[in-house]
């Protein structure tokens, strides 16, 4: 049994620190939501008042935030955790992030002995309420081995992509290709149905044949298609647009910073951000659909 402070509760967060907590780990919990404060003392978490203080004696910090400057401000801000951190604590940040900024943060806390790994996450939230996510780690390989039992209590598949930062890199890329499947589906049901299709139906025939994709067969976009998805429920849960969004600027400032073109990713990240104008920015991100409707 480990102890772990655990930061950040939201879609992502609030199930792994649950898995965790099942596993039968002690978990120390800050958010700034105290509704999900209240929901995890009633689980048997240890409550903190600050992110300091899940710190305490922990094995790992566990950080699962919006963004970079959440991250930054987290670790390095005024009140910054790694000036409170013991050198044994091990971070694991699987927070979305700018390859910069984690790499920023890990040499900052490589400074005062303390190790951090960027260990992003791919799976949604189902992926991570039933503990199968997959995890891309950037960041010494015998962290990650340290890591590893607690990793694979949240998840099934885990990568070493490479350094500090490499797995925000494979995470950056694989939520461009994402986006533009994700429209790219948006835009095929729905061009289907303008022409007469079933959107079930046309979502079988192309699961069976070369237009299959993630998208289509594990989150299809169109309501009611597919039960247990966002597109079912109002796209309520689930990866926010404006969370693609920011991924969609972080594959983009990454391809100019090295002059690797990703016309379909700017697409993606123009279509997303018109999406983000409206009622749909806090909803999932597969309401890509809804922009594509008549009105
Ligand atoms: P979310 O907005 O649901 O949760 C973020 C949580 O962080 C919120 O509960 C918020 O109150 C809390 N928070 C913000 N600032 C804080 C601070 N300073 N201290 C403590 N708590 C703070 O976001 P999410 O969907 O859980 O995503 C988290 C990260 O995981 C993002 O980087 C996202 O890109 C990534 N991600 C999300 C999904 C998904 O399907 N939702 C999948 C893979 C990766």
């Amino acid at each position: 049994m480990s102890r772990i402070g655990f930061i950040g509760l939201g879609n992502m967060g609030g199930p792994m620190a649950a898995n965790l907590l099942k596993a039968g780990h002690e978990v120390a919990v800050f958010d700034l939501n105290k509704d999900v404060l209240r929901k995890f003392e009633e689980l048997g978490a240890k409550v903190c008042g600050t992110a300091a203080e899940t710190a305490l004696k922990a094995d790992f910090v566990v950080s699962m935030l919006p963004s970079s400057p959440h991250v930054e401000a987290l670790y390095l801000g005024s009140d910054a955790l790694l000036n409170k951190i013991d050198s044994r604590t091990l971070i694991i940040d699987c927070s979305t992030i700018a390859p910069q900024s984690a790499r920023k943060v890990a040499a900052e806390a490589s400074q005062k002995g303390i190790t951090m790994i960027d260990a992003p996450v791919s799976g949604g939230t189902a992926g991570a309420t039933q503990g199968t996510l997959t995890f891309i780690v950037g960041g010494p390989k015998d962290a990650l081995e340290k890591a590893q039992p607690i990793l694979s209590q949240m998840g099934k598949n885990i990568f070493h992509a490479g350094a500090s930062g490499a797995g925000q890199v494979a995470k950056i890329c694989n939520n461009m290709l994402l986006a533009i499947h994700m429209a790219g589906t948006a835009e095929a049901i729905n061009l289907g149905v303008e022409n007469g299709l079933d959107p079930k139906t046309l979502s079988d025939i192309m699961s069976k044949s070369s237009g299959r994709n993630w998208s289509l067969e594990v989150y299809n976009p169109w309501p009611q298609v597919m039960e247990n998805v966002p597109s079912s429920r109002n796209y309520e849960g689930g990866f926010g647009s404006k969370l693609m969004l920011k991924d969609l600027g972080l594959a983009q400032e990454a391809s100019a910073a090295s002059r690797a073109p990703t016309p379909m990713g700017d697409c993606a990240r123009e279509l997303y951000s018109k999406h983000c104008e409206g009622p749909f920015a806090s909803k999932d991100f597969s309401s890509i659909v809804e922009v594509l409707k008549k009105n």
